[in-house]
């Protein structure tokens, strides 16, 4: 049976304080990537690797996400975006690094990955490619929202270092704060995976940084067993190989549960806090984080879940 779960993105210190005024703006997006993908994908109109591709166009388009239009801002105030996905039965593999042009980063990696060579393209090559693919090009200023410039502002005001208004709950309460990369691995009806992850990065975070999100094998991964996209902060996903580590854990014997485990793990003591999402060619999801929260839900059955905080959210009391 065909398997959905996304992610919006992970972050922020200490106890959960409950939703903000914006989450249920976001809980709705959720719901509406869950519900539409995961029908499709029941249906058997596309495959998981379409799967992964629109709901993270879906989410790259909820300017409350820090993917696409929403994106948070670099040390000098622009966007620059990466994504990446990866398609499991034969390791099929695209990603854009740092492009400012395109309003689907992740349509653009999905075209350099049906393409075939090269896997990565960067900055204005990779725009210039996507936009000949027919991916829809824009304005670099049709990507700044109003409350990133804020939260941008708040930033420069502190003089702080690249992300730290991501996740410092004593700066920015959670609406403002640059965590929302977004993410998704699908099972489809052939018994194939895919992944897929999209961000902005982190606020003011210096030009030409790339995180770990364009990177096979750190921020995004899938294989014939398993798909895996990551959220945190990238440096450490990076250097543990996160993903790719989380699939050969896997692989070798432990529970995918403990395999996330093992993960998460692993970045905590490099300063790597954040979340994955997974799913098995056997149906398994698990969505596991060690931050805050973890904006993130489940398409399974027919049977939708959506969490931010530790407990699920409820969705009847939601209205979404
Ligand atoms: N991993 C992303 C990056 O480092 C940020 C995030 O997931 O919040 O660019």
């Amino acid at each position: 049976m065909p398997v959905l779960a996304i992610h919006g993105g992970a972050g922020g210190d200490g106890e959960w304080r409950g939703l903000t005024s914006l989450d249920p703006e976001r809980v709705q997006c959720m719901h509406h990537v869950l519900e539409s993908i995961g029908n499709a994908l029941a249906s058997g109109t596309i495959d998981a690797l379409e799967a992964v591709t629109q709901a993270v166009e879906l989410m790259e388009d909820e300017p409350l996400f820090n993917a696409g239009i929403g994106s948070v801002l670099d040390e000098d105030g622009t966007v620059t975006m990466d994504a990446s996905i990866m398609n499991g039965s034969d390791g099929a593999a695209g990603s854009v690094v740092n492009v400012r042009q395109i309003r689907h980063p992740i349509r653009a990696a999905n075209c350099i990955l049906k393409q075939g060579w090269p896997v990565m393209l960067n900055s204005e090559a990779a725009d210039e490619f996507a936009i000949q693919k027919g991916v829809e090009k824009v304005e670099p200023t049709w990507l700044i929202t109003e409350l990133r410039k804020k939260q941008w502002s708040r930033w420069k005001e502190q003089n702080a270092r690249p992300g730290a208004t991501d996740e410092d709950d004593s700066v920015l309460d959670h609406d403002m704060d640059g965590m929302g990369t977004v993410g998704a691995v699908a099972l489809d009806k052939n018994g194939n995976v895919a992944a897929a992850t999209s961000t902005g990065g982190m606020t003011g975070k210096p030009k030409g940084r790339i995180g770990d999100t364009p990177i096979i094998g750190a921020g995004t991964w899938a294989d014939p067993n398993i798909a895996v996209s990551c959220t945190g902060v990238g440096e450490a996903f990076i250097r543990t190989c996160a993903a790719h580590r989380l699939a050969t854990k896997y692989e070798t014997g432990l529970s995918l549960d403990e395999a996330c485990r093992d993960v998460l793990d692993a970045v905590e003591p490099i300063g790597g806090r954040g979340g994955v999402i997974a799913v098995t060619k056997d149906g398994d999801v698990a969505t596991p984080f060690q931050t805050m929260l973890m904006y993130r839900g489940v398409w399974n059955d027919g049977e939708i879940t959506i969490g931010i905080g530790p407990n699920d959210v409820d969705l009847d009391s939601m209205d979404s």
